[in-house]
């Protein structure tokens, strides 16, 4: 095949080389590919998007982290040439590679791509005119993850996460409010979390939620309300296991489409959005990707 990578060297965790290590892996495995490396804010997304429009590759392949891949979708789907999407981990992130068990060394990369991995198509999520691949969310964990600064993230992965958590959850202002309305479901009040899923892994969660598939054309819902502080201890204790989508304190639901408005930020594929109002819809099979 002829393989396009878009590397953004950048990403999260200390690799070494991984761009070269790939390229020479899949040349090894008699492919041809060529290689780029990302210059900052949305350069993967127009670097997708002008390689789709020229359509000389048979597919793209993303290293990066969960952010990464967001661009690299986006750019796709701006194109009308929508060429295959290939993710490998490469990120603080990578909730979405981590879903699809996709290898995360070279050499078993390639022989994966090579020999196991199909183009499947895959459902997208939009929100606003951002297109997501795993999850956008709001509230907490949301405000949470922007709060840790970029380095401490990188060295800490995502128990930086929890340590701000800690600290923010003693903090007064946990609650925010939202306002929910889709065709069978509205809420309006307090809350610690939202967030609408295409995967079922959040956060390094796996069962966040736990029976989202990327394939059936739905979003996932999940919605932490307002509870006292032993039920939020008690929830975060069911995450792991997914057992908190039956607490009282939670909504969880399939959408195809919804509206949220808020008076917290959203992120979306874990990077910042400055929405406080948006639509949220699914985009059944809209992209294909190799897994
Ligand atoms: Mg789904």
């Amino acid at each position: 095949m002829r393989i396009h990578i878009i590397h953004n060297p950048k990403a999260g965790r200390l690799l070494g080389n991984i761009g070269e290590d790939l390229a020479l892996a899949l040349l090894h495995h008699g492919h041809s590919v060529s290689y780029y490396a990302t210059k900052g804010s949305m350069n993967a997304a127009e670097e997708a998007k002008r390689q789709c429009d020229l359509g000389q590759v048979d597919l793209l392949l993303a290293i990066g982290g969960d952010g990464t891949l967001n661009e690299v979708v986006n750019g796709i789907m701006m194109s009308e040439n929508k060429l295959p999407l290939a993710p490998f981990a490469g990120g603080t992130s990578n909730d979405f590679c981590s879903y699809l068990k996709i290898p995360t060394n070279p050499e078993d990369y390639a022989e994966f791509l090579t020999n196991k991995a199909q183009a499947r198509p895959i459902d997208i999520g939009l929100v606003g005119d951002r297109y997501f691949i795993n999850v956008v969310a709001a509230g907490m964990l949301s405000e949470v993850a922007h709060k840790t600064g970029a380095q401490l993230k990188s060295i800490l992965g995502s128990f930086a996460y929890y340590v701000e958590g800690l600290k923010e959850i003693v903090s007064s202002d946990l609650y925010k409010e939202i306002e929910i309305e889709s065709q069978d479901y509205h809420y309006k009040g307090k809350y610690v979390v939202f967030l609408v899923s295409n995967s079922h892994t959040i956060g390094g969660f796996k069962n966040l939620a736990p029976d989202a598939s990327i394939n059936d054309g739905y979003l996932n819902a999940l919605l932490i309300k307002k509870a006292p502080f032993r039920n939020l201890l008690e929830i975060a204790t069911q995450l792991d296991s997914g057992d908190h989508v039956d607490n009282k304190y939670v909504d969880y639901f399939t959408t195809k489409n919804l509206c949220i408005s808020t008076n917290s930020h959203m992120d979306v594929d874990g990077e910042e959005l400055d929405y406080k109002k948006s639509n949220v819809q699914a985009i059944s099979k809209a992209i294909c990707c190799y897994y």
